[in-house]
């Protein structure tokens, strides 16, 4: 295992502490990632405060950094270390139904590992969130963070910025000239079908193959949290 530190709240607690945590060693296709930023997103809040008076496993939030790739499992070709890299709510999925094979883990048949309260599909251990100074990674999960892009600022699109940019670019809401006011207008642009429209918006988006939501909104869990209807 690998040894690194984080915030957790264990046990009936409302209190994130400062704590030592381990890492699962690397798998082939995995990424060790140094965290140097990590978003706050309300979903975090949730889950501290739902912690108060109820016993739990270790929680350690976290799903919207960026960081640096430290070192690479023998299977990776997209990274090497030194890369800066961004990783969201999501860190793995069956990789096999019909909404992962087009990219849409966020809706995998068999839910999506999330990036903190999360169950591993190797190991069944609980995963532990950005909120901790290294966070190993599936390769495929992680996003090149483009250069240029302020890594402070980059961190919080990885949940709340692809929440809001996935309806936009489903409505193919684009980088048009402002017409009587507005900046840009739903519906594909004239000349151009739906699926063309989508696929030059998905182009324009460097952090995501998909817009992705915040899938814990869904789960059994985030209804008992958020009640329904509430997203991350
Ligand atoms: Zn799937
Ligand atoms: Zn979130």
């Amino acid at each position: 295992m690998r040894n690194t530190v984080g915030w957790q709240v264990e046990g009936p607690s409302s209190t994130l502490r400062r704590t030592p945590l381990e890492r699962r060693d690397l798998r082939p296709d995995d990424l060790a990632v140094r965290v140097d930023y990590c978003g706050v997103c309300h979903t975090d809040l949730h889950a501290v405060s739902g912690r108060d008076g109820e016993a739990g496993p270790p929680l350690t939030p976290g799903h919207e950094f960026t960081g640096v790739v430290t070192e690479t499992g023998p299977a990776v070709t997209g990274f090497t270390v030194g890369d800066p890299v961004a990783v969201g709510n999501i860190v793995d999925s069956c990789g096999e139904c019909a909404m992962c094979r087009v990219g849409q883990e966020n809706f995998c048949h068999a839910f999506p590992t999330l990036t903190y309260d999360g169950t591993d599909r190797h190991d069944g251990s609980t995963t532990l969130g950005g909120y901790s100074r290294e966070y190993v990674v599936r390769d495929r999960f992680a996003y090149p963070l483009p250069p240029g892009l302020d890594p402070a600022a980059a961190a919080p699109l990885l949940c709340a910025g692809v929440t809001v940019w996935e309806p936009l670019q489903a409505l193919g809401v684009g980088p048009e000239p402002r017409r009587g006011g507005r900046t840009g207008r739903p519906g594909p642009p004239r000349g151009q079908d739906g699926r063309v429209a989508r696929r030059r918006h998905v182009g324009h988006q460097p952090l995501t193959r998909q817009g992705r939501r915040c899938p814990r909104a869904r789960s059994p869990r985030s209804h008992r949290l958020h009640g329904p209807g509430t997203d991350g």
